[in-house]
C-alpha cells in the first residue's frame, strides 16, 4: 500500500470515528442545545456525518482532499441550522490545503483555513460563545506545536485537544452574542456551548485516528531517528 492509499484509508477511518462519536454524543449535544438553542445540534451533527460517512465510503480511489471536500458538501446540503453550513463550508474550503497529501505542514494550513472560514461565514470572534471559542485555541496550539515546538503531529494534536477542551470550558460562563443562544442574552450565561462541544468531539476523534495510524507520541519520536536500532530488552524487562 502506497502513502496515498494509507492517507485515504486514514481519512475514511477518521470520518467513521467522527460519525460514531457524534452518534454516541447525540443526546448530550441535544441537551446542551436545548438549554440555549432549539435542541437540534445532536441530531444535526449525527445526521450530517452519517451521510458524509455513507458517501465517502463509496468513493473508491478518491484522494484525501476529495474525501474531505465531500464531507463539507454533504454537511452543507444535509444539515440545516447554523452549524451545518459553518462546518460544511469550512471542510469544503480547507480541503484544498490537503491536495498534496497529509503532512504536518498541510494539516496546519488546513486547520488555519478551517478557522478562517468559520469566522468569515459566521462573523463570530472569540468570546461570542460559539465553536470559534473551541476552534481558535485548538488551531493556534496545533500550529505552534508543529511549527515552533517541532512536535510530531500526534503530540501536537494532543496539545490541541487540551486547548480545545479549555476553549469549551471558556464558553460556559460567558454571554452569547452570536447564533441562536444570543437571543437569550444574559440567560445564556452558565451553559456550555453545543457547537464548541461538537468541535471538541470531532477533534478528539481525529486525534484517536491519528494515534491509530501513527502510533502515540513515543512511536512517532522513534521514527524521526530511524538509524538508531531498537534496543535489546534489558534483563529486567525480560523477567
Ligand atoms: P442552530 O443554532 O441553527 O439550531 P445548531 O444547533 O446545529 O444550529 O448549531 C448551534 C451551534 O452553532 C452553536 O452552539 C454555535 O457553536 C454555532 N454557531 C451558531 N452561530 C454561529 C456563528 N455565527 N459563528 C460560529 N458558530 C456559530
Ligand atoms: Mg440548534
Amino acid at each position: 500500500m502506497g502513502a496515498t492509499d494509507i492517507e485515504r484509508e486514514a481519512v475514511i477511518a477518521a470520518i467513521e470515528r467522527v460519525s460514531e462519536r457524534l452518534t454516541d454524543e447525540k443526546e448530550h449535544l441535544t441537551d446542551l442545545d436545548s438549554a440555549i438553542g432549539d435542541a437540534d445540534h445532536g441530531s444535526n451533527m449525527n445526521r450530517g456525518f452519517r451521510a458524509a460517512r455513507e458517501k465517502t465510503a463509496e468513493m473508491d480511489d478518491a484522494s484525501p482532499d476529495e474525501l474531505v471536500k465531500t464531507v463539507g458538501v454533504t454537511l452543507v446540503s444535509e444539515v440545516g441550522g447554523a452549524a451545518g453550513p459553518l462546518y460544511g463550508g469550512s471542510f469544503m474550503t480547507a480541503s484544498a490545503e490537503l491536495e498534496d497529501g497529509l503532512t504536518a505542514e498541510s494539516t496546519v494550513a488546513f486547520a488555519e483555513a478551517f478557522l478562517e472560514k468559520v469566522k468569515d461565514r459566521g462573523g463570530a470572534e472569540v468570546g461570542a460563545k460559539t465553536m470559534v471559542d473551541a476552534l481558535t485555541p485548538a488551531v493556534h496550539t496545533y500550529k505552534k506545536s508543529v511549527e515552533q515546538d517541532d512536535l510530531p503531529p500526534v503530540e501536537a494534536l494532543t496539545k490541541a485537544v487540551d486547548a480545545c477542551e479549555r476553549g469549551v470550558d471558556f464558553t460556559t460562563p460567558i454571554r452569547a452574542t452570536k447564533g441562536r443562544a444570543s437571543y437569550l442574552g444574559w440567560r445564556s450565561v452558565g451553559h456550555q456551548d453545543p457547537g464548541a462541544t461538537s468541535t471538541l468531539f470531532i477533534l478528539e476523534a481525529i486525534r484517536e485516528t491519528a494515534v491509530e495510524y501513527l502510533g502515540d507520541g513515543d512511536l512517532e519520536a522513534d521514527s524521526t531517528s530511524p538509524s538508531v536500532p531498537d534496543e535489546e530488552p534489558t534483563a529486567d524487562e525480560e523477567a
